[in-house]
């Protein structure tokens, strides 16, 4: 029987580990924490994910979550739009929905490692060895779901890592008066905050910065107050609402560059694959898609429908054919946001052009699977 080793316990990975236990594969996961944790991430999910997720019976069914349908845009200035989302999506913490995922995984005999972080993984005569700091594993196939950015990026001397990234990612949880059915993209000089609900009355505050603006004013408050707060909606949400962590997820040298979904051999899936910019509110569906598509590739290497090179080039290809244009396009949104005209323009468009903002909306979103 083969052995399928998932590096990285995100969302990808979780999804992966389910997807495959759930046909017979043996499954091992090694995530270098401990379950359950917070991350930065917006918490936004598209719709696009649901069939999937109740075929595999692993949708959060139990927790009361948000159903969100509308967008709101805010410029630099302070104008804002609303936008109807065709799809909409839901609100879960990654605290809660990746805790979830494991339990899930467990019981259908997904065997952890947590706790553990994998140092190395190389690829010789048809099987994979992977070195954590204590022992070395062997197995058939390695998906490398590690996320955006990891130190075995660099022990497999991707491409990417060569270039700095000048992009930092902060996470609050808050209570806030913020509408359940809205998830709000507020910009401010050189980023953009996103605000919508997660289950409990919580609601996350997630922005992106350029690093200058941090290295200008020295710390997270005073940037915040200084750059953030010249947006009167994000002055409003900082000041009256309850701040419930005493530091807040900060994440450095989150990449846009563009990756290889196949390298040394390994399968990349999620944001090891290639990170969506953020403002698309698309990257866990897509992490969730690529780790569908990943497993029914591992499925037919199984029963030998398909050899390895197959697997790699038909992987690499289906990836490509999903996810390529999605990400250019987020690329090239983004450039919209985080200046003062060019935001007051995404803010117009909205207005004033609302199939062409819908358009460019759909663009970065995938469909329903
Ligand atoms: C600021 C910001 C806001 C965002 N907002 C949203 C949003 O609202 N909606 C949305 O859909 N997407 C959003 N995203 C994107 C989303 O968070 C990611 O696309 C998604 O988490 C990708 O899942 P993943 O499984 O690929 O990676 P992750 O969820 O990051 O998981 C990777 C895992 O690998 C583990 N790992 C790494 N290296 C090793 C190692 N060597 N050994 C063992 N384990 C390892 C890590 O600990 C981690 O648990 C946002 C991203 C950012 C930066």
């Amino acid at each position: 029987m083969k052995k399928i080793i998932i590096v990285g316990g995100g969302l990808s990975g979780l999804i992966a580990a389910n997807y495959l236990a759930s046909a017979n594969i043996q499954v091992a996961v090694f995530e270098k924490k401990e379950y359950p944790f917070h991350r930065v991430c917006g918490e936004y999910i598209s719709n696009e994910v649901v069939p999937f997720l109740k075929s595999l019976d692993i949708f959060p069914v139990d927790f009361k979550l948000p159903n969100i349908q509308r967008l709101q845009l805010t410029s630099v200035n302070g104008r804002s739009a609303l936008l109807d989302l065709d799809l909409g999506g839901f609100g879960i913490s990654r605290f809660t929905f990746d805790h979830f995922l494991y339990q899930k995984a467990k019981q259908r005999g997904v065997q952890f490692y947590l706790n553990t972080e994998v140092d190395s993984i190389s690829f010789s005569k048809n099987r994979f060895e992977i070195k954590t700091r204590e022992e070395v594993f062997f197995g058939d196939v390695v998906i490398g779901s590690f996320g955006k950015r990891s130190k075995l990026d660099i022990s497999l001397k991707r491409s990417f890592v060569k270039k700095r990234s000048p992009y930092v990612g902060v996470k609050y949880h808050i209570r806030s008066k913020h509408a359940n059915d809205l998830i709000s993209l507020h910009n401010f000089k050189d980023g953009y905050c996103g605000i919508s609900n997660v289950e409990d009355g919580i609601s996350t505050l997630c922005y992106l910065t350029h690093r200058n603006n941090l290295k200008k004013f020295g710390d997270l408050k005073k940037m915040e107050a200084a750059v953030l707060c010249r947006n009167p909606f994000l002055k409003n949400i900082f000041e009256y609402s309850e701040f419930l962590w005493d530091k807040p997820e900060v994440i450095n040298e989150i990449s846009f560059e563009t990756k290889s979904p196949v390298e040394n051999h390994i399968l990349m899936s999620g944001d090891a694959a290639g990170m969506i910019t953020p403002l698309c509110g698309n990257g866990m569906a897509m992490a969730i898609h690529a780790a569908k598509l990943v497993s029914e590739n591992v499925m037919q290497f199984c029963v030998h429908e398909i050899t390895r090179e197959e697997l790699e080039s038909k992987y690499a290809r289906t990836w490509s054919s999903h996810f390529k244009k999605r990400l250019w396009a987020g690329r090239q949104i983004q450039n919209l946001f985080g200046k003062e005209w060019t935001s007051d323009l995404a803010v117009n468009l909205a207005r004033y052009s609302k199939p062409v903002a819908n358009y460019l909306v759909r663009k970065t979103h995938g469909i329903p699977f």
